[in-house]
């Protein structure tokens, strides 16, 4: 009997009656309109009863023992061509090379195994695929150095049926001998309709058909016919529940490889097979370096246990020369999707997910540029970030040049700034009242930006924008400002004019609900265009409080100012008693640790700052001369507060980014990166013939899809944003993460290396010449 409680489910849920549940399941799960109330009568059990145990059976709370019950297809029998592959990979590159792997959704199995050849997954493609370069393609992109492909050349047994009856063993429920027959049968466009529909998980209710039959738009019984039809033609191996092996208590996953004389190979299989904890027995090639030609899978409750059935089996069949390859991690075991597009299966979670997160929040985002109106498509949901990469609901991983918009300069999750947060968290996550980090991160900003001697930190740019002019207003006791076509401010009614970013792409010169009254002292001039500002400065004169710029625009792609334009600005605001304003919220820490200011050694009045100076954290800051900031609540009369500004989760974040973006080379390593990155990106884009236009200042970068320079917001109009939706669309399904909008910036971390770098540069070669001429 297995134990009482086997797997860690208890006694109730796996009574006898619960067990022979169970075995039914697995082994005869009736084709009938009313399978439940079938197996109901087998048991002596009311149909009622039978739904509610399988239902805790697959139940997450109760372990989740029942993995699926559906239909089973045969891979080959549907013309897929399939293969284990046997990888080598660093070890501390392992995760990555799985996730990346993962991605592919021809990909069932994938297991961590402890030996030299230490990942091992299961590939299949559809007829018209090519099995071998998509192995390679995938090889090379999970960073694999060494592959063998080991297709099955005969099968032995496969299936697995978990006796939860008769004790611990393990018996089959389908096994074969030799090659099976190949149908001749290929589907038709009907047969793949059925088969997409039931490959799914059926529902736990009375008549699970139902469902499946009103999403085809035929009848119960045709659906029931087409699967013994099924049957009768190969596809269907069997329709039944899996279970779940490690709830069930088998643990152990050793796969015994045997080295066997090819004389000898059909008997030791018999034997091999006959044993009910060998679940797969094939066949496979060798190589020079890979002499095993007979794979046994064995399932038990312990490491040890598999030896000794491996033991067993050697001394049945008096095969001396294997070795037995544990699994030390399980990455992926899915059933196979077939005849379903790559891109459906490739973003199912994401999908549910965001169709759940419109239920509740308007367009399912908290920021629109995030739900890919620009591009098409939905957006990704993200499950974790990790240095250059993040990884998305469905387990893909994608090399991340977004980085939360910016702040992430030192990549996700960076070591140390988790580490002192967790310990600041310890501490309490808010007080509303002073503290020495505070004073610790003004006191970095003040040393490092030009402008800056006094600072004041708010939640967000917006915020920091938003009260830099309400000061510049009180300081000048003018009322208007100039800003830049392009250019983004934040959401502040009186900057939402003309603005770039989320407003450039949707296509909204405005927004709704601003007042025309708000906006009318808010004057636009064109970005890199000194004569527009000087007339308007002519046309309203002494009335202009300030001009506010981003010295490197990045919310209408990437555009470097022109030489001149920030001195000539920085000339006109002193002539007429207006101040300058910077908005470094993107560039500030960025493109270089002093800002742009520094960069281009222009000093500004008052200077806004975000993203990077709060770690990825929520923040914004805006500071500037003693004389103007003094004249900042509670000390002067320009009032303006924050309940959780200056937190001291943001504080932490921020101090420990700034600490290591102040150790030597930072920016060095950035820029080269940076350099490395456009540079190959605009060779990809000359060899495809691709007209773009490439644009970085340090690790900020952007590629206009346009065949001139850009320049400003109306240059910058004329791309082409549908050829960028497709460049976009073919970078992620290579894995690349870019800004999902032709009018965002590309961003590069200190923790993107070369052969990131370079992957991307694959993969950008493979858009450009994929877009045509
Ligand atoms: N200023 C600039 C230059 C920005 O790029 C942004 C946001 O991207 C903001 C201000 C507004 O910052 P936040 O989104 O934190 O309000």
């Amino acid at each position: 009997m297995a134990g009482a409680g086997a797997g860690g489910i208890s006694e109730a849920v796996l009574d006898a009656i619960g067990r022979r549940l169970l075995d039914l399941l697995q082994r005869d799960f009736p084709l009938d309109a009313r399978p439940f109330a079938a197996i109901g009568e087998r048991l002596g059990l009311p149909e009622d009863e039978v739904l509610a145990r399988v239902r805790r059976l697959k139940s997450a709370d109760k372990g989740r023992l029942i993995r699926q019950i559906g239909a089973i297809f045969d891979t080959t029998a549907l013309g897929y061509k399939s293969t284990l592959v046997a990888m080598q990979v660093s070890e501390d590159k392992v995760d990555r090379a799985a996730a990346a792997i993962n991605r592919h959704p021809g990909v069932s199995h994938n297991y961590q195994r402890d030996h030299a050849w230490n990942l091992w997954f299961t590939l299949a493609v559809p007829p018209d695929e090519d099995l071998e370069a998509s192995v390679r393609a995938l090889v090379d992109e999970a960073g694999g150095y060494s592959y063998r492909l080991l297709p099955a050349l005969r099968v032995f047994k496969i299936g697995v049926h978990l006796d939860m009856e008769g004790g611990d063993d393990i018996s089959p429920v389908d096994s074969t001998q030799g090659a099976r027959p190949t149908p001749a049968a290929v589907p038709s466009a009907r047969d793949r309709a059925f088969i997409r529909e039931l490959q799914e998980d059926i529902e736990i209710v009375s008549q699970p058909f139902a469902g499946v039959a009103e999403r085809l738009g035929v009848s119960q019984e045709e659906v029931l016919a087409w699967l013994h039809e099924a049957k009768a033609a190969g596809w269907l191996r069997r329709f039944a529940a899996v279970l779940s092996q490690r709830q069930a208590g088998y643990v152990a996953n050793g796969m015994a490889v045997w080295r066997v004389p090819e004389d000898r190979i059909e008997k030791a299989a018999a034997v091999a097979a006959s044993l009910p904890q060998v679940s797969h027995c094939y066949q496979r090639p060798t190589y020079p370096d890979w002499p095993y030609n007979l794979f046994t899978l064995i399932h038990a409750k312990s490491n040890d246990d598999c030896r000794t059935i491996a033991g067993r089996i050697a001394q049945a069949t008096g095969l001396s020369n294997y070795a037995i390859l544990f699994s030390t991690k399980e990455y992926k075991k899915e059933r196979l999707k077939y005849f379903v597009s790559a891109q459906e299966i490739m973003t199912s979670r994401s999908h549910s997910l965001y169709a759940d997160a419109q239920r509740y929040m308007p367009g399912g985002v908290n920021s629109p540029v995030r739900a890919f109106s620009a591009v098409g498509g939905e957006p990704l949901f993200i499950a974790k970030g990790e240095g250059p990469y993040i990884y998305d609901a469905d387990g893909r991983c994608y090399i991340d040049y977004v980085l939360s918009w910016g702040p992430l300069i030192l990549g996700h999750a960076h070591p140390q700034v988790v580490s002192a947060l967790k310990e600041a968290a310890e501490r309490g996550i808010s007080y509303g009242a002073p503290t020495a980090l505070e004073t610790e991160l003004a006191k970095r900003v003040v040393e490092t930006v030009p402008s800056i001697e006094m600072v004041r930190f708010v939640n967000s740019g917006t915020e920091a924008t938003m009260s830099a002019l309400r000061l510049a207003r009180a300081y000048t006791e003018r009322s208007k400002i100039i800003k830049f076509e392009g250019c983004y401010h934040g959401h502040a009614d009186f900057l939402l004019v003309r603005a770039g970013s989320g407003v450039t792409t949707l296509g909204l010169p405005d927004s709704a609900g601003v007042p025309e009254g708000i906006a009318q002292d808010t004057l636009v001039a064109p970005y890199n265009d000194l004569q527009a500002v000087d007339r308007l400065f002519r046309e309203n004169r002494a009335q202009i409080a300030a001009v506010i710029v981003e010295p490197v625009a990045g919310n209408m792609g990437v555009i470097p100012p022109e030489p001149g334009f920030l001195e000539g600005l920085r000339e006109l605001t002193r002539t007429e008693g207006a101040l300058l304003v910077f908005d470094e919220v993107i560039t500030g820490f960025r493109v270089a640790y002093g800002g742009a200011q520094a960069l281009y050694g222009v000093t500004p009045d008052l200077t806004c700052l975000g993203k990077v100076v709060g770690g990825g954290l929520p923040v914004g800051a805006y500071g500037g001369r003693r004389e103007i900031m003094e004249m900042v609540a509670p000390l002067g009369p320009v009032y303006q507060a924050g309940t959780l500004a200056g937190n001291p989760l943001t504080m932490t974040a921020g101090i420990e980014t700034l600490k290591v973006l102040a150790e030597p080379g930072a920016y060095e390593r950035l820029e080269e990166r940076s350099a490395r990155l456009v540079d190959g990106l605009r060779a990809a884009a000359e060899a495809a013939r691709a007209p773009v236009f490439q644009t970085r200042v340090g690790s900020m970068f952007c590629t206009f899809f346009s065949g001139e320079r850009v320049v400003d917001y109306a240059s910058a109009k004329r791309s082409d944003t549908s050829r960028y939706a497709r460049f976009f669309r073919s970078m992620l399904a290579n894995g690349i993460y870019l800004a999902p909008s032709q009018f965002e910036a590309g961003f590069l971390s200190l923790a993107h290396s070369e052969q990131d770098i370079d992957r991307t540069v694959r993969a950008a070669e493979a858009a450009f010449a994929g877009l045509g001429g």
